[in-house]
């Protein structure tokens, strides 16, 4: 389909109830919020990213999807930042407790990339297929269409070829985009992954792509996998980080992190929050809200009288220990899927790739490397 036939997608999915979401330029950075049309996509532009850096800059095209990932993942509305659990009421004879009934939001995500898509499965894990599944986030999930865009360019920071989780979407997406601009040409090869793409689908005009088209876009993907801005060696991972929990790098890394949480807060895969109460002046009426928090502050691991992780070593040790340690024995996967956010959006560029390498070239200072799993 060409550009024109693109915009044929919002009126598909509008008259199905769903809420576009997309990429978009805000503040200095491709955030996702709502789009009316394929006017509000990024035409345009691209970003440059870096430890501790992002820059939007100007293509010479007209690519719509020509940068990679910003600040925000599909979690803000999959898993909102703030929401409301119950209510309690008082009544003649104590309180009466309401639940929060799931808002029916139909979202369609437009331009989710290959490690966002591993990164929703992996939230789907956490949320929907164990013992405690969050009614909120599964209706929103399966109320979802996914619009998947293949990486046409890798970005400074990126390592999905590492985490074995992109550029190229492979499952977990209704229809996936590969954007071709090819000597003057600017064209979207599509592949529908379910029956619901296919029916969408059939109200956008298109045709079937050409031998040529299909291999010019196999070849963009691959040379988007050449050129991964970042490396991260993983195996035997999981052994690596257990046996090194009394690491001189987590003091060196310690120096430099400022306990700020916005690793947490951008990566797409995090989900720890807290409750807060609120009760109204007369004390007639009370609720309960869940927020997103992080590792990184002293209260998250505050029990009983103080906090089991005190320092920024203990803090950070413990998040990049469980992203790609415990996660694996907890959830059957890593928990990072090489998206780069936590490295470009850290302020003082702390990049959990040379953390990885650092610890594996060098040894432990005291030959006490091999502390225990769990130790503090
Ligand atoms: S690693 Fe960076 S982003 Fe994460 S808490 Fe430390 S300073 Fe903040
Ligand atoms: S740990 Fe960093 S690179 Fe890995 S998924 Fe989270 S934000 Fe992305």
């Amino acid at each position: 389909m060409d550009r024109e036939e693109l915009d044929s997608l919002f009126p598909a999915l509008v008259s199905r109830g769903y809420d576009i979401v997309g990429p978009t330029v805000r503040d200095g950075a491709i955030v996702y919020d709502r789009l009316k049309s394929s006017q509000d996509l990024p035409c345009g532009w691209t970003d440059e990213q870096d430890g501790g850096k992002y820059r939007l800059i100007r293509r010479k095209d007209k690519a719509l999807f020509g940068y990679v990932v910003g600040p925000h993942s599909w979690k803000k509305f999959l898993y909102p930042p703030i929401q409301r659990l119950w209510q309690a009421k008082r009544e003649a004879n104590g309180f009466r407790v309401l639940a929060q009934t799931p808002e029916p939001t139909k979202y369609a995500f437009l331009g989710v990339r290959s490690c966002e898509l591993h990164a929703i499965e992996i939230q789907d894990k956490v949320f929907m297929q164990g013992p405690f599944v969050d009614p909120g986030y599964k209706a929103r999930r399966e109320n979802s269409f996914i619009i998947a865009v293949n990486c046409a360019q890798a970005g400074g920071t990126c390592f999905c070829v590492s985490m074995n989780t992109g550029p190229k979407a492979n499952a977990g997406y209704d229809l996936a985009l590969t954007e071709v601009l090819d000597g003057g040409k600017h064209y979207f090869l599509v592949e529908a992954g379910t029956e619901k793409g296919v029916e969408v689908l059939k109200e956008v005009p298109h045709r079937p792509a050409s031998e040529a088209e299909r291999r010019t876009a196999d070849r963009i993907v691959s040379e988007t996998a050449r050129h991964m801005g970042r490396t991260m060696k993983t195996e035997g991972i999981k052994e690596l980080l257990y046996t090194n929990l009394e690491h001189p790098r987590w003091d060196n890394v310690a120096k430099r992190c400022l306990t700020c949480a916005n690793c947490t807060m951008v990566c797409p895969t995090c989900f720890c929050t807290t409750v807060e109460d609120v009760t109204d002046l007369t004390g007639d009426h009370a609720e309960r809200w869940r927020k997103w928090d992080s590792c990184f502050t002293a209260d998250f691991s505050y029990i009983h009288g103080g906090s089991v992780r005190a320092s920024a070593k203990s803090r950070y040790r413990q998040w990049m220990t469980h992203k790609l340690a415990s996660w694996i024995d907890q959830f059957g996967t890593s928990g990072c899927v090489g998206c780069g956010r936590c490295i470009t959006w850290c302020p003082v560029g702390i990049d959990i790739t040379e953390e990885v390498k650092a610890i594996r070239e060098t040894k432990p200072a005291r030959g006490d490397g091999q502390a225990q799993k769990g130790a503090k």
